[in-house]
Order: structure tokens, then sequence, then C-alpha cells
């Protein structure tokens, strides 16, 4: 295809604003799905993304478009749309989709408005020099507000209200003008055919027929099937076995060339070596320079996944070998604790990350799991150890701490203007500090923080939410690392530390975290024969205590002189309990228990 007649675009939204549905839309509108085909939420293919309606994996979709000019004529293009995932753990997919475009349809919900996300969706866009399209959807809503709302971007991008376009996904009211105003509006693609080829892979999925496959925008040359390819980023060379389009089936086609959006099938089976932001070459005839964007993703949250049922230790690590195929970004290694057997550390890119792996372990793998507390990344300096990289807390160094740093984020908050005093609150007992606030249209405000990334991975989204009735959105980015007053607290049963338990938290806040578990201990762990010390301490210091009181009856004294079978069948019973108690010194604790505690049930 001629470049001059190729459009490529992204939807950028706040989540839950309508991408899918107008995603959806457009693919019936243009005629690549027909109504008979279309489900909801076609290009969501996950189960996961359809059950919470978010979309986790971008994808790109080419269709098929005519605009015609005064004197009638009519012009085919070729539209490449793609879907972005719209939530914060994702933020670097949506930075490789947004360079693989020209433009960007910058999605609201006319009953909303403008969002965390939504704003964060449009710097990543600016930043990336693509032609904004402003919209506003879901314009059949009777809480619709689209005047109130158009002058609301109006303020933001500096264009004019008349000019933000109204559509709705859901009954595909103003789907056809969008497109052609789209078409009208987005540059052509630019590169040059006939240097070394140069695609950008925004995405690469793993699928279990075909291995995996790599989606790639061509910049510059092209590729054609059966030719040998170059990952740069680790020159590893493969032959291309089918490259193609997505409309929105997989199609295969003679090659890529300039500002063209397609998949490249290599038979690799492992989407580690087609890396999301990595430049493809040809094998033959390589370029020297990469685009610019290959970062590799980072994990900024760790927990430790551990089977309920200890025997299902092996099918586990299956598990999370297969998953990793598919999902470059979820790094783990085996672990042991005290409490709860065997399992592994895993890092995520964030809490929604971790629960959707979570998920898909006990969903497609049939596993039951506790997940320990999440942790963040801590550099601790000791005196005997130098520089420790802690990611899970029982791994804290002892000795003399000189100092601990932990990862901040710049977050900024958006909330209508009546909830600024308790969401200021809140962000002030996360050990937030405020770096400025302004209003976005008349009544509502953006915060903006730096806050510990530790205090927000800590339930901190749900507090907002019920704090602003639902209101308020939330994004945020890394900012580097800071020293803090932090501490290692360890709970221990008859003097023994439950490694599960150990936290690490901010010297101010440790009192309380150690009377909050050592009730709880309290309230969950049976009585034993014996009096049994809970407590909670910083190094050898206690700070918190709770006691089981002795349990004095004695189980076979109900039996004694009774029928002998009886009594083994008690003793048998017993037995059978055992195995699901774990052992913590002397004291036997039920796993129950443990899993309880770290729920905070
Ligand atoms: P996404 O998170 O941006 O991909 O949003 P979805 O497309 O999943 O839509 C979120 C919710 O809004 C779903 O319940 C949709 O049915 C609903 N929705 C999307 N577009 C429209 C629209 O134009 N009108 C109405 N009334 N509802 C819509
Ligand atoms: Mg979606």
């Amino acid at each position: 295809t001629d470049p001059a007649f190729i459009r490529n675009f992204c939807i950028i939204a706040h989540i839950d604003h309508g991408k899918s549905t107008l995603a959806d839309r457009m693919l019936s509108v243009t005629g690549v799905v027909s109504d008979r085909d279309m489900r909801a939420q076609y290009l969501d293919r996950m189960d996961i993304e359809r059950e919470r309606g978010i979309t986790i994996k971008s994808q790109a979709v080419r269709m098929p478009w005519a605009l015609t000019d005064e004197s009638g004529f009519e012009q085919a293009y070729a539209l490449n749309m793609i879907d972005t995932p719209g939530h914060v753990d994702f933020t670097y997919e949506v930075s490789r989709s947004l360079a693989a475009c020209e433009g960007a349809i910058l999605l609201v919900d006319a009953a909303q408005g403008i969002e965390a996300q939504t704003l964060a969706n449009l710097y990543l866009a600016m930043e990336n020099d693509l032609t904004i399209i402003p919209v506003l959807n879901k314009i059949d809503l009777p809480a619709a507000d689209p005047d109130k709302y158009a002058e609301e971007i109006a303020g933001l991008i500096g264009c004019d209200p008349l000019t933000v376009l109204r559509v709705s996904g859901k009954t595909g009211v103003g789907v056809p003008e969008l497109l052609d105003e789209a078409t009208r509006l987005i540059p052509a693609p630019v590169g040059d055919p006939s240097a070394p080829a140069r695609a950008m892979i925004f995405d690469s999925v793993y699928d279990a027929y075909r291995g995996v496959i790599t989606y790639v925008r061509m910049i510059d040359g092209s590729m054609a099937p059966r030719e040998k390819v170059m990952m740069m980023s680790t020159k590893s060379a493969h032959e291309l076995l089918e490259i193609g389009v997505s409309s929105p089936e997989p199609t295969a086609t003679k090659g890529l060339g300039v500002g063209e959006v397609g998949y490249l099938i290599t038979g690799v089976k492992d989407v580690r070596l087609s890396k999301v932001g990595d430049t493809v070459t040809n094998f033959a005839k390589p370029s020297t320079q990469p685009l610019k964007g290959y970062s590799e993703p980072k994990p900024m949250v760790f927990s430790g996944l551990y089977p309920i049922d200890g025997s299902d230790y092996p099918v586990l690590r299956e598990a999370l070998d297969k998953l990793k195929l598919s999902d470059a970004a979820l790094v783990y290694e085996p672990e042991t604790s005290v409490a709860l057997g065997f399992g592994f550390r895993c890092g995520f890119l964030g809490l929604l990350h971790l629960e959707i792996v979570r998920e898909r372990l006990e969903r497609e793998f049939n596993l039951d799991m506790i997940a320990t507390a999440p942790s963040v990344i801590y550099e601790v300096m000791s005196d005997d150890k130098g520089v420790t990289t802690v990611t899970n807390p029982s791994e804290f160094p002892v000795g003399k701490i000189t100092s601990v740093t932990e990862p901040m984020v710049k977050a900024s908050i958006l909330t209508p203007k009546d909830f600024v005093g308790t969401v200021m609150e809140l962000c002030q007992s996360r050990r937030g500090t405020m770096q400025g606030m302004e209003y976005v249209g008349t009544d509502r405000v953006e915060l903006h923080y730096t806050m510990p990334l530790g205090e927000i991975v800590f339930d901190f989204f749900d507090h907002l939410k019920s704090r602003t009735q639902g209101y308020a959105s939330l994004d945020y980015e890394p900012s580097g690392n800071q020293t803090a007053d932090l501490v290692k607290v360890d709970i221990l049963l008859q003097g023994e530390a439950v490694d599960a338990f150990s936290a690490i938290v901010h010297r101010d806040k440790a009192y309380a975290y150690g009377v909050l578990m050592t009730e709880r201990l309290k309230n969950l762990i049976p009585r034993q024969q014996f009096e049994v010390p809970i407590q909670a301490a910083i190094g050898a210091r206690i700070i918190a205590r709770e006691s089981i009181r002795a349990l004095r009856k004695d189980v076979l004294a109900k039996c004694y002189g009774g029928d002998i079978s009886r009594k083994r069948k008690l003793l048998e019973k017993q037995k059978e309990g055992k195995k699901r108690m774990k052992m913590v010194g002397r004291v036997e604790v039920p796993q129950a228990a443990f899993i309880a505690a770290l729920s905070g049930e």
C-alpha cells in the first residue's frame, strides 16, 4: 500500500470511557466484522479482559475506509487502529503503541469528563508528537453533558470546543464522521522504502499453536515471507514463516512496507525473544540504528505465591513457566517460608498485574494459592553487608543499618473539588508530599504528590475510591528512590519469627502494624497445651505483645476406659488435622490461620 493512503492511529482514554466498545464499532462500520459475527469486545481476547472489561494486551486491526472529495472522487485508505491498554501498570505498552501511530483519538466519556489516565495518556501522545483528535463518547447516555465537557477538553488541549466530535460507540452515532475526520487530519506515515528495514515491535503475544506473534509497525524498508530477520537488542535471527495483517483475523500478505502495521511469525516460542519496543531489521542488510524506545519492563511489586496444597508446587512451577512465555514482564524464583512452605517470589509491574497473574494461575491451571503482602524493592545499607537489595521483608539484613531507600512515584489524582480535603488527608497519612494542584474545568482538581510506592501498593486505591465515593482517579509513574526511616517488624510465636508476617514499614507506623498483627493472630491460632506468647519486634526490641492461654483439656481423657477403636479413630483424626498444621517452634498453627491473617480476614 502507498503510505500516502495509510493512516495509523490509536484510541486513548481513561478506563471504562468506552475505548473497546468504540473499537468494536469501528470494526462493524468499516465492514471488517459482519454484524452476525460481532460479539461484545471483539478485540479483548483474553477471558479475564472480557470479564473485567479491561484491555491488557493491545491489538492492531486494519480497516478499509473511503473518503469522497468535493469532486465526488472516492479515495480508498487503509486505517490501522491500535487498541491500547488503559491501566497504569501497562504504561510502557501504551507508550510503545503510541510510538507506532501518527494520530490519537482522545476519547472522553461525556458523562464523566477528563480523568487521571485521560491526562496521562494525552501527555504521552503529545510527547510522541501525535495529532490529537478529541472526541466525546457515550452521548446517548441521559447523564451526558457534552457541552460542558467539550469546554473542559478545549481548555485542556487549546482547541475550539465546537471541533470536539460527539459519538456513541454503543449506538454507532457519529462514528463514520469520526473515521472521515481521522482520515483527513492524521498525517500519512513517512519513511524510506529503500533503507534497511526497521520495524518497531509494539506488542508480542504467545499463541499455543503458532508460537509468538509479533506485532510491528514498519518505519523504513520492507520485509517479505521466508526472509531472515534480526531482533536488534538480542541480535537473534529468525526466518519469517508468515507475515501479514489482522483485519481482524490474521491474513497472510506478500510483505509489509513503509508505514504498514502487521504481524510476524517466526516459530519462536518465548515472548522474551520478541520484546516490546525492540527493532526488527533484515538479517542480510541490517540497519545500524535501532529505533529509540526499547526498555526492559521492570518489576516494581513483589509477592510470594504459595500453593495452599503443598503437593501442587510442581504444578505451580510449570504454570509460571508457561505464563512467562506470554508475559515478558513476569519474573519469579523459588522461595521457602517457614509458615507457608515451598513457593515462588514473583515480581510484577504493579498490583493489577499481580492480580491478573494470580487469577490466570487459579483459572487456567486450577491452583489454589496464597499471596503474601505485596512489597516493593528496598536498598538497605548495613555495616556488615554493604548494600542489599530486598524484595522480601524477611531478608532484611540484621545488624546495624545505616540507611534504607525506597522507590518513589509521582502520583496525580483527579477528584471532584468537594473531596480535596479528604484526599489530601489520605495522601499525607501515606507519607505523600504535595507538589501542586490545579483545576481541570470548574469542578475538578488535579493533585500532584510524590509518594512512596510502598504506600500505594498497600490498598491506597481502595481507600481513595471509598473516600471519594468512587469519583477520584489515580495515575502514577516511577520517580527515583529516596531514603526513609524504615524498619523491619517481625512477628514472633514463642520467640520465633514467622517469616511470612515480617514487614518493612515506616518507624512511625511500626507500632500500629505490630498491634494489628498480634491481635489478629491471637484470634486465629487455636489454644495449645501451653501458653503461646505472640510478639511484634523491631530487632530485639518488643513493641507489642499478646498471648494465647494454655489449653487444659486432654482429648484422650474422654475415652479413658472406653473402647480402643474409638480411641484409635480419634488419634487418626488428629493426625489428619496435623497435615494442615505448620510447626513454628513447638507451636502448631493451622495453615488457615496464616492465610486468614495475611488476607486480613
Ligand atoms: P474501555 O475500558 O475504555 O475499553 O471501555 P469499554 O469499551 O469496556 O466500556 C466501558 C463501559 O461503558 C461498558 O459497560 C460499555 O458497555 C459502556 N459504553 C461504552 N461505550 C458506550 C456508549 O457509547 N454509550 C453507553 N451508554 N455506554 C457505553
Ligand atoms: Mg477496553
